[in-house]
């Protein structure tokens, strides 16, 4: 069969091979790629060389209350919308490598190593994809945590339960700390899974106590890294602006998680906001600057490489995702 670039382009090849192509053509070849390429992106801003790594993705059920103040019904409509599963939510996880002159950062840290092996691949893959990467942990030298939920910090500890980032100074939002290390704020924990994450949040915390810097809100960081007061998702939720030579991003965390229901919709409120309205608040005031400077946004849960700028739109937000740079010049 001869392919000529116009069949390539129009996909008609393609539909060719499905409908009827000799088994030969259509057979896998042993050598041919079986898994994703890993999921590293590059992206200059300013002197900044900023990589985002895919930690992989988790896929669960989608129980009537997953948005609180919606009828389910409507859920599903703006899921089928975006073309995506009415039956499952998949969330995707991106941590973030800021590579400063002098210095090397994280910002948060995914799902953990452990459950690379738990998820058969699915999940997991942040540190197997950051050494792709080129970086070795053991020279991170910070770590900046924006929440204590489970997919932003258990990338903290290896498998074997030690320190990920031996070296690393391991900063956290003061608000955070005060709130899970607290015993009565754990006593009224309002689920199963809020006291998983109470315990989860001690736990990591104790093991790493020497490494632990507690940071301020609305306070530089690291330099031209500021922490931004984004609360709501939990009580000391932090985002990120980085700025450097005139060019910037906002590392935005977990202010939207699925950004297919929540951009467009920020008044609907995802059963993980522990403050749906605080946070609404919150996704609002850090939507309309960015959206009024034209900033781009890192989303934690966007889809990978997880960059995007908002509009305005109706009573809400339109996420244009970034466009791909075959070219970063790093
Ligand atoms: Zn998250």
């Amino acid at each position: 069969m001869t392919i000529s670039r116009r069949d390539t382009i129009l996909g008609t090849t393609a539909i060719a091979l499905a409908a009827g192509a000799p088994d030969a053509l259509r057979a896998q070849s042993p050598s041919r790629l079986q898994t994703q390429v890993q999921g590293i992106y590059r992206q200059k801003i300013g002197s900044v060389s900023m990589t985002c790594i895919t930690d992989g993705s988790v896929s669960f059920p989608r129980e009537d209350g997953f948005v609180s103040n919606v009828p389910a019904s409507e859920v599903a409509t703006a899921l089928e919308a975006s073309f995506r599963s009415t039956d499952k939510i998949t969330l995707t996880f991106a941590p973030v490598v800021l590579d400063l002159p002098g210095r090397l950062i994280v910002v948060d840290t995914g799902i953990g190593p452990a459950a690379f092996k738990s998820s058969n691949g699915i999940g997991g893959q942040f540190h197997r994809n950051l050494a792709v990467a080129g970086y070795d942990a053991k020279a991170v030298q910070q770590v900046l945590i924006t929440h204590f939920h489970a997919d932003h910090i258990s990338g903290l500890l290896s498998e074997d339960g030690t320190s990920a980032f031996p070296n690393a100074e391991i900063c956290v939002p003061a608000a955070e700390y005060a709130f899970w290390m607290d015993d009565g704020n754990a006593s009224r924990a309002s689920s199963a899974v809020v006291r998983t994450n109470f315990e989860r949040a001690k736990r990591f915390m104790t093991t790493l106590d020497k490494q632990i810097r507690r940071y301020d809100a609305d306070k530089e960081v690291a330099p031209g890294v500021t922490s931004i007061a984004t609360p709501g998702h939990t009580p000391g939720h932090s985002s990120f602006f980085v700025s450097s030579e005139g060019e910037s991003i906002i590392l935005q965390g977990d202010v939207t998680t699925t950004p297919e229901l929540f951009v467009e919709h920020p008044d609907w409120h995802v059963w993980s906001d522990m403050d749906p309205v605080v946070a609404e608040q919150a996704r609002r005031k850090l939507y309309e600057l960015a959206a009024a400077n034209k900033t781009l946004i890192h989303g934690f849960h966007f889809n990978f490489p997880a960059l995007g700028r908002v509009s305005k739109q109706g009573a809400g937000y339109r996420l244009v995702p970034e466009i791909w740079n075959a070219a970063p010049n790093l």
